[in-house]
């Protein structure tokens, strides 16, 4: 009998070992990371399903790679050789909203958006707001992380994870965090697990913070004649006024979208951002955000306080990726530097494109100092391809020269693996990978990924 036999026996439900259907799990949305071939599928119907998964895999040393929705940008839950993908997306249940404790509690397979939703039908308010949120699942957004446009003001996925409940390798369940708001009880293992792109253990549960729900937003939309006068007014209007949100397009990326959506952006500027506040005064920090994006060269801009204008206006802003995709291969970075370095890195992004003949738009979190550039290019040239590569690894190592990082929200992944001991050091990598082990003695969990 083969292993994939025994697990089946061993799950009481058949485990999936067809071609076709193993190489449609093999990657996730970040077409270019590696990634290698997987030789079972487990479709997790409990949290059951999930320990003997790893406990079968602990004990004979094969390989698990947890998956939410694949929707992920890093290669993180991209396959490797012979290992079980371990599915979880479909633990999908909300098993509590509690508007006492302001809190949820979810199974790892619940997309942002429905628990987003559920949390607003109640009068409260789940902020990770990844532009995949109707895609993504919470677990993926734990395990990487996620950002978004909200981080400005309400922080990352992190910020609002109160509670975990992790299978570790051996199948052993670990409760981490609690209700309380404080809690400095021990080392704060949640905060770990935050980000660690299954590598330390499968989120089975979390325990996630709600908050009231915000005020209607008031929202700017600024086109510029040069990308420095709209890098320059996000660093002004982030020191001046209570934002809750802060976008940056460039022309390449305005002229995607355009060509997509037919919303007659202005596709001769050379920048447009997107702003909004959602603060008590939001109104007037609009306003004061109008003075600076003009004191700035802006050569228009416009304001509302309708809230369905602005969503709509941040429709723009979601359509950024899918736009840049239709243009060709796109290799999508994810750097963050500090705010005020922001003018010099976009400045170096447009360099590198010109330097290696290459389309590359670039949009982002501005107000976070986040930037994707997206370099979008021919795959089927070699010429185009070696120039993309070289052009993306300019771009990371320009962000740790400013300060930055190597990634702002899509984690580490397969893509970003040999940049991590430029970017922390060699003593803490190999402190990370002294962590790891604590979790994952045998080293099946995501191995090659993150750190
Ligand atoms: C159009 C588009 C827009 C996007 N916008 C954003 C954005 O604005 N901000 C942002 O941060 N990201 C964004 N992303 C990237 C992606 O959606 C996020 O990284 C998301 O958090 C991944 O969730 P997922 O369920 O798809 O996870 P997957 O891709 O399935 O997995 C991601 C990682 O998490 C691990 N993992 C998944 N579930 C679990 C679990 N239960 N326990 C332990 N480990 C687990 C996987 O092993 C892998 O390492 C975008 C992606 C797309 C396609």
């Amino acid at each position: 009998m083969s292993w994939t036999e025994e697990l089946a026996r061993e799950l009481g439900a058949p485990v999936q070992t067809d071609g076709d259907v193993l190489a449609s799990f093999a990657r996730d949305q970040a077409p270019l990371a590696p990634a290698g071939a997987p030789r079972a599928l487990v479709r997790a119907r409990s949290v059951d399903d999930v320990t003997a998964t790893l406990r079968f895999a602990n004990a004979r040393r094969i390989p698990v790679v947890t998956r939410g929705a694949g929707t992920g940008l890093a290669g993180g839950a991209n396959a490797v050789d012979g290992c079980v993908v371990l599915l979880v997306s479909g633990l999908d249940r909300i098993l509590a909203v509690d508007a006492a404790t302001r809190t949820a509690v979810v199974e790892p397979g619940v997309l942002n958006g429905v628990l987003a939703r559920e949390a607003a039908a109640r009068g409260l308010y789940y902020a990770p707001d990844p532009a995949s949120r109707d895609i993504s699942t919470i677990g993926g957004n734990i395990a990487t992380n996620a950002g978004g446009s909200c981080c400005l003001k309400y922080g990352v996925t992190g910020d609002h994870v109160a509670a975990l409940k992790l299978a570790l390798a051996d199948g052993t369940i670990l409760r981490t965090g609690g209700l309380t708001k404080k809690n400095v009880a021990g080392l704060d293992l949640t905060r770990l697990v935050v980000g660690s792109e299954g590598t330390l253990g499968v989120i089975v549960e979390a325990t996630v913070r709600l908050l009231p729900a915000p005020r209607p937003p008031s929202t700017l939309l600024a086109f510029f004649d040069t990308l420095d006068d709209a890098a320059r007014a996000i660093v002004a209007m982030d020191a001046l006024a209570d934002l809750s949100l802060l976008e940056v397009m460039d022309q390449v990326t305005v002229r995607a979208v355009d060509e997509m959506t037919r919303m007659d952006l202005d596709t001769s500027a050379a920048a447009l951002l997107l702003v909004q506040s959602d603060a008590r005064d939001a109104p007037a920090s609009i306003a004061r955000c109008e003075e600076l994006c003009r004191a700035h060269a802006a050569r228009s801009v416009l304001c509302t306080d309708d809230p369905e204008e602005g969503r709509l206006l941040l429709g723009a802003r979601r359509m950024a990726l899918p736009a840049l995709e239709r243009k060709g291969t796109t290799l999508l970075d994810d750097v963050a530097v500090p705010r005020p370095a922001l003018p010099e890195m976009l400045a170096r992004i447009r360099r590198a494109g010109e330097r290696h003949r290459l389309v590359i738009g670039t949009f982002g979190h501005a107000g976070d100092g986040n930037l994707h550039p997206t370099i979008v290019f021919d795959r089927t040239d070699a010429a185009s391809t070696s120039a993309a590569f070289a052009a993306f690894d300019e771009i990371v190592r320009d962000a740790m020269s400013l300060g930055g990082t190597i990634s702002g929200e899509h984690g580490v992944g397969a893509l970003k693996r040999d940049y991590l001991g430029a970017m922390v050091g060699e003593p803490e990598r190999a402190l990370m990978a002294r962590v790891k082990a604590a979790f994952d003695p045998h080293g099946i969990l995501n191995p090659g990924k993150a750190i």
